[in-house]
């Protein structure tokens, strides 16, 4: 997949721990006072101790929204400068807190840590992290506050690496030193699917990358997806768990290291996405390259597509030639739809488009497991609870670990919980 944090190398210091508290987590001057606290006891057991922190809870939500006000397609570049200022606050913030304890604690932004970034405003990629820096500043017993979620690129620009990026942050930086990661939620680990929509949902213990992967990317938010393919590409042992109590929570370690092989491991929910249709499009070779080349140069990357034969056919004329038109469907995210449907508008007469349909109302739901590579049958079985529950699928995609259906947002939670208890994955009522 992706090559994130290039220049990170994997760096090698014993007992150095990254602790990351999220918006939750720092939602409110007490709670920062605790993950303070915990900061200062992981040190006191003798750990060197880096936090990373979010911005406070709904905070960026706030920051997106003032913009949202000003304009309906607000300047990227500028919308990373407002949104980054989140985690600047609380950076400090939580400086205080540690020093108003008796500890001693610096809070760094992405630039004064020396995070590099690509110059993808609102989904930036981690390109390298001054180590050195963050050992200097560590070692005379301060606890480094690191601003989660930013970065600047080579042009000093502000960068930010994407909703729910500061995982991505304490774990490149874990990488970048070598430390270990501790990543502090509102649950206590990873579940079998998101705890706050089905009351049955399991913690997991131990988890592989791989699919602890492909449920972020599908929807799972309790880790961005980028967190954990540096987690993989670097080795990182990460451990999700709560701030709010001492309970071990969830380890997302190598495919070796993890739990026997279930078939399905987890359920996922992707509220995010939304549908296109480009409808009697010219069935020619070369067309659906258009326009996919026109959506990657705006840099929106695209999930599911299917191409139908159209119902706009155009019948034989006297000579009897038929044009034959196909209708082309396929998923972006939300936060990329006002940008698609520029995209869109300007290829519509290139690609012989009679018609673009957007489509809002749609969520992906997912099932993810390594034991599917070895087990026929499943998406049958996935198809079955559907229909048990009368959901119509809308489209289908498919890898060798897991498979997506999209189905109308009405149907969302009651789509996770049919097949979270259809495969077994619930504790008995
Ligand atoms: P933070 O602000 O700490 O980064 P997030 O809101 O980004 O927290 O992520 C935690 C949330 O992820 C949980 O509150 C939960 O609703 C959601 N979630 C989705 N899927 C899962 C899952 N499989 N296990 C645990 N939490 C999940
Ligand atoms: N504050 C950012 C967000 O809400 C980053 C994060 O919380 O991880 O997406
Ligand atoms: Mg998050």
């Amino acid at each position: 997949m992706t090559g994130t944090a290039t220049e990170i190398s994997r760096g090698a210091s014993v007992s150095l721990i990254v602790q990351k508290f999220g918006g939750t987590s720092v939602g409110t001057v007490d709670r920062i006072r605790n993950a303070a606290a915990r900061a200062l006891a992981t040190q006191r057991a003798g750990h060197q101790v880096v936090v990373i922190v979010s911005a406070m809870a709904g905070e960026t939500n706030r920051l997106l929204a003032l913009a949202s006000e000003l304009s309906p397609l607000p300047d990227a570049r500028e919308v990373d400068a407002l949104a980054s200022t989140g985690e600047q606050v609380s950076a400090a913030l939580m400086a205080l807190a540690i020093q108003a304890q008796g500890g001693k604690a610096r809070s760094l932004l992405g630039h004064q840590l020396g995070i590099i970034t690509d110059s993808a405003y609102t989904k930036a990629r981690i390109k390298a992290i001054d180590a050195q820096r963050l050992h200097d500043e560590l070692a005379d017993g301060t606890i480094a506050v690191v601003a989660g979620f930013q970065g600047v690129d080579e042009a000093g620009n502000i960068t930010t690496l994407g909703r729910g990026g500061s995982d991505t942050s304490a774990v490149a930086v874990a990488a970048a030193v070598g430390a270990a990661c501790e990543i502090f939620t509102d649950v206590d680990g990873v579940y079998t699917t998101d705890p706050n929509i089905c009351p049955t949902a399991k913690k997991i213990e131990r988890i592989s990358y791989e699919e602890m992967l492909e449920l972020a990317s599908l929807g799972a938010k309790v880790l961005q997806i980028r967190s954990v393919e540096v987690a993989m590409k670097y080795g990182v042992p990460v451990h999700v768990r709560s701030s709010f109590s001492e309970a071990p929570g969830t380890w997302v370690v190598g495919e070796e290291q993890s739990l026997e092989r279930v078939t399905v491991t987890g359920v996922a929910l992707d509220r995010n996405e939304s549908r296109v249709m480009l409808v009697g499009v010219d069935d020619r070779p070369g067309i659906v390259a258009q326009a996919f080349t026109a959506l990657s140069r705006e840099n929106i990357s695209v999930d599911m597509i299917i191409q139908s034969p159209s119902a706009h056919t155009t019948p034989a004329g006297p000579d009897g030639a038929v044009s034959r038109k196909t209708d082309v469907t396929f998923t972006v995210t939300k936060a990329d739809l006002a940008r698609t449907q520029q995209v869109m508008e300007s290829m519509r007469v290139v690609v012989g488009a009679r018609e673009v349909r957007y489509e809002e109302d749609i969520v992906k739901v997912s099932i993810v497991g390594l034991g599917m590579r070895s087990h026929a049958g499943v998406a049958a079985r996935m198809f079955e609870l559907l229909a048990a529950e009368n959901i119509n699928i809308e489209a289908i995609s498919t890898s060798e670990i897991k498979i997506s259906c999209l189905v109308a947002t009405r149907y969302a939670e009651l789509a996770v919980r049919a097949l979270h208890d259809g495969f077994g994955l619930g504790t008995p009522a």
